[in-house]
């Protein structure tokens, strides 16, 4: 049995072609891609739309949909899960769910449709995080992702079949719920872009989640900033600045070393913004190192010019990361020195802190206090 390329992460005319050389009618690629992306079935066993002898016959052949296996599953007392996912060859990653989102994120209020299933179940929305790579390459030293180094990039068909494993054990889809996607899990985005874009066409395109309910957040790698911008299907686009200048930058983010922020400014001020879009910039506070007033008026002028919202972060702390958090007296005065110069200013709260599911905090941590539900 030859080992083939699992089907979640073709796209339509990758699925054609696949249908076509098992001598079997190009319509049969639309069957397939409504199973997988829309009913999001876990083998090819259960696509009920293919007679049952191709079924048998793809089986056979070593077809496999290639859903991620939910190896653990953490439940935070504020509601957030924490599910590591693991792949084919054993690598794993970490996915995260948020019912009521990240306090950060697009809130546009909607009405209708959904109203009646949100307040039966006690979340009118929810965000789901995802990664993109098995560690992190970007070495920030606030985060613990980067304790792991990178171990590979993520194939599309895994950035996707993280979604499409969240949705199913949430028993949720994005035709009936509201449900917002970030890429801020695991790894930088911007590293594996190929896979990622690929992934957001097939999100969009396939499985319905909205362009408009997607952030994809970079470390700051501008040439791919500039990249995408062009693209015609895509995210929003957040920026994790972190700092307030060139030194304490390259500090806490070695890859400033490479684009500054002189740079990394510039592709944000050309960046082409669609109606009402902003650019986000994230920034996580450290107790006594970016915190303070000062670094509040340097990001003010930083942004000059620029369409922006900011999301600040507290710490999330974390064994072996030498940094502690901010005093709220602190994230509050920060927050408003950056209002007062009419910055939309957000505090992001932090989700799953028990769990190590919050920001900066993913790396497959197994041995917690809180038992593995599920
Ligand atoms: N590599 C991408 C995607 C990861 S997003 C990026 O860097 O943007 C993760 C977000 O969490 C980033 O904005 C990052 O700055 C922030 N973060 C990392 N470590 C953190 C920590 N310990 N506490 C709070 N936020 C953290």
């Amino acid at each position: 049995m030859t080992i083939r390329e699992p089907l979640l992460g073709l796209s339509r005319s990758e699925l054609a072609g696949l249908m076509q050389s098992s001598g079997e009618p190009a319509y049969r690629a639309q069957q397939v891609a409504e199973a997988i992306y829309r009913q999001r079935v876990e083998s090819v066993e259960e696509i009920s739309t293919l007679p049952q002898q191709l079924r048998a016959r793809l089986a056979e052949e070593g077809v496999v949909v290639g859903l991620p296996r939910m190896e653990k599953r953490f439940v935070s007392v504020d509601g957030t899960v924490r599910y590591l996912m693991e792949f084919g060859d054993g690598q794993s990653v970490e996915t995260v769910w948020m019912p009521e989102g990240d306090g950060g994120e697009a809130s546009e209020s909607e009405s209708g449709e959904s109203e009646n299933r949100s307040a039966m179940r006690g979340w009118g929305r929810a965000t789901i995080c995802i990664s993109s790579q098995v560690g992190c390459a970007v070495d920030c030293q606030f985060c613990l992702t980067a304790l792991l180094g990178v171990k590979r990039n993520l194939t599309a068909g895994e950035i996707v079949g993280q979604v499409c494993a969240v949705l199913n054990d949430q028993r949720v889809s994005p035709q009936h719920d509201r449900i917002n996607l970030v890429f801020m899990g695991m790894g930088e985005p911007f590293l594996n872009y190929d896979n990622f874009i690929k992934a957001v066409r097939l999100l969009v395109q396939e499985v319905g989640l909205a362009e408009s309910r997607m952030t994809v957040s970079t470390a700051g790698i501008v040439p791919r900033i500039s990249d995408f911008g062009k693209e015609e299907i895509r995210p929003r686009l957040a920026i994790s600045l972190n700092a307030s200048n060139d030194d304490q930058r390259t500090r806490l983010m070695p890859l400033n070393r490479k684009y500054n922020l002189d740079l990394l400014m510039a592709a944000a001020r050309e960046f082409p913004l669609r109606n009402r879009e902003r650019v986000t910039f994230e920034y996580v506070l450290l107790h006594g190192v970016n915190d303070l007033p000062e670094n509040a008026r340097e990001v003010v002028e930083l942004l000059r010019g620029i369409k922006a919202r900011v999301n600040l972060i507290a710490l999330n702390p974390g064994p072996g990361i030498d940094f502690e958090m901010p005093s709220d007296e602190n994230v509050a005065a920060f927050q408003t020195i950056l209002r007062e110069e009419g910055i939309l200013t957000f505090v992001r709260r932090p989700r799953g802190r028990d769990i190590y599911a919050a920001c900066g905090q993913l790396k497959r941590t197994v041995e917690i206090a809180t038992a593995p539900a599920g």
